[in-house]
C-alpha cells in the first residue's frame, strides 16, 4: 500500500512539475572517442590542425593516443624510438585538447604487442629478458600462421623487474599528458602462460591475465588514474563464434570474472555489431563500442549503444558508455586518406567510418532533442 501511494506521488509530481529529459550530448553518448598513433613530429602540426577543426566541432571528448614508444623519455631513455615527440610536442597536444574539452588518454602496450612481425619492440630489445617466450626466434620473413603460433611476442607477468620498468613508462607518459586514464592495450595476448617461461608454466591463462590487469589498475588507482583495456581477452571466442582476435581461444576469458569492475572495456568489432556491449555491462564492466572501418557496421553500433541505454535499468545504463572510432594506419596516412577524399563518402576505409560513426551520432543527439521538444 505504501508503495501504491509512493507511485502515486511521484505520478502527480510529474504532471505538476514534468520532469526535462537530459538530451545532452553527454547523456545520449557519454564517450564519444578517437584512438589513433599519437603522430610522429613531422606530423604534429596536421594533426593539431586536425583535432580543432574535425574532432572538435564532432564533439569528439576522448582521445586514445597510442604512444607507446614514441615519446623521449626520461627515466627510460633507452626505450625511445628514434624520432620520438619530445615534451614540448605533448603539450601542444595537451593544450589543444584542453581548449577544446578533450580527455586524453595515452596507450602503451602492456603484455602482448611486444613485437610486430620480425621486428622485436622496444621493452623486450632493452630487457630481452622480460620475453615470455626467449625460445622463440623471429624468423627473417614473417608469415602468419607459422608453426610458432607467433602473432606477438608478451613480457613475463611474472618477472620480478618487468614491472618497475613499465610503471616507471605510465606513471611518466600519464604526467606528460596530464592523464587520468591510461589504455594499457592488453588485446591479442596469444603468448601467455607458457610451457617454455619457467614462471608461467602451468599457471591458469585467466589468473595470469587477471592478475596483470590487477596489479596495472592498482598501480594506476594509486595516483587516482582508471584503467582502459581492450575487450578481445575477455570474451570466448569458441562459444560465441567470435573467433580467436576478437575473442580469446587461449582460457583468458575467465579472467572477466576476476578483474576489479571500474577497468573500462573498449569491446572491439569490426565487421559485426557483435551484442557483446551487454556481456560486459552485466559483468558490471563500464565498456564502450569500438569500429574500424565498416561504416554500415558502425553506424549500427551507434543506434545499439543508444538503445542499450535506453533500454536499461539505470544499474546498466551506465555502463554502456558510448563509442570510440579506432584507425590503424599511421597517422599521416589516416589525414591523407580523411583529406584526400572529398567526396564525404562513407567509404570503407576508417576515414569513410569516422564519418559515418560521428555523423550518426550527431543525427541521434538531434532527434533526442527533437522528441523532448514535442
Ligand atoms: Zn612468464
Amino acid at each position: 500500500m505504501r508503495y501504491l501511494l509512493t507511485l502515486l506521488l511521484l505520478f502527480a509530481g510529474n504532471i505538476i512539475f514534468p520532469q526535462t529529459p537530459d538530451v545532452s550530448p553527454d547523456n545520449i553518448m557519454p564517450v564519444r572517442g578517437f584512438c589513433i598513433a599519437a603522430p610522429s613530429p613531422d606530423n604534429l602540426e596536421r594533426f593539431i590542425k586536425f583535432i580543432s577543426e574535425e574532432l572538435a566541432p564532432r564533439k569528439v571528448n576522448t582521445l586514445i593516443l597510442m604512444v607507446d614508444y614514441n615519446y623521449e623519455y626520461e627515466s627510460h631513455p633507452e626505450l625511445r624510438n628514434p624520432s620520438a615527440l619530445s615534451k614540448k610536442e605533448i603539450k601542444k597536444l595537451v593544450e589543444v585538447c584542453r581548449k577544446n574539452n578533450i580527455r586524453i588518454i595515452p596507450q602503451v602496450n602492456l603484455l602482448g604487442h611486444q613485437s610486430w612481425a620480425e621486428n622485436v619492440g622496444n621493452l623486450l630489445k632493452a630487457y630481452p629478458e622480460f620475453d615470455e617466450t626467449p625460445l622463440v626466434t623471429f624468423p627473417e620473413k614473417y608469415v602468419w600462421p607459422n608453426s610458432d603460433g607467433l602473432y606477438c611476442k608478451s613480457y613475463c607477468p611474472l618477472h620480478p623487474d618487468v614491472h618497475k620498468v613499465v610503471f616507471e613508462v605510465v606513471d611518466e607518459i600519464c604526467d606528460v599528458f596530464e592523464a587520468d586514464a591510461f589504455h594499457a592495450g592488453m588485446d591479442e595476448v596469444f603468448y601467455i602462460g607458457e610451457k617454455q617461461c619457467p614462471r608461467c608454466s602451468g599457471k591458469d591463462k585467466a589468473e595470469l591475465f587477471a592478475g596483470e590487469v590487477r596489479k596495472v589498475r592498482d598501480h594506476l588507482a594509486f595516483k587516482g588514474r582508471k584503467l582502459w583495456i581492450w575487450g578481445d581477452r575477455l570474451i570466448d571466442g569458441k562459444t560465441t563464434g567470435i573467433g580467436e582476435w576478437e575473442g580469446s581461444y587461449n582460457n583468458t576469458y575467465r579472467a572477466v570474472d576476476m578483474i576489479p569492475k571500474d577497468v573500462m572495456i573498449c569491446d572491439w568489432h569490426y565487421e559485426r555489431p557483435d551484442q557483446t556491449p551487454v556481456y560486459f555491462a552485466m559483468k558490471g564492466l563500464s565498456v564502450v563500442t569500438c569500429p574500424w572501418r565498416n561504416p554500415v557496421s558502425a553506424v549500427l553500433q551507434v543506434r545499439d549503444m543508444i538503445k542499450f541505454r535506453d533500454y536499461s535499468t539505470p544499474e546498466m545504463k551506465e555502463r554502456f558508455m558510448g563509442m570510440v572510432q579506432t584507425v590503424w594506419s599511421g597517422t599521416g596516412q589516416f589525414l591523407d586518406s580523411f583529406y584526400g577524399d572529398t567526396s564525404n563518402k562513407e567509404t570503407y576505409t576508417d576515414a569513410g567510418c569516422f564519418k559515418a560513426m560521428f555523423g550518426e551520432i550527431e543525427i541521434q543527439i538531434v532527434k533526442a532533442n527533437e522528441s523532448s521538444q514535442r
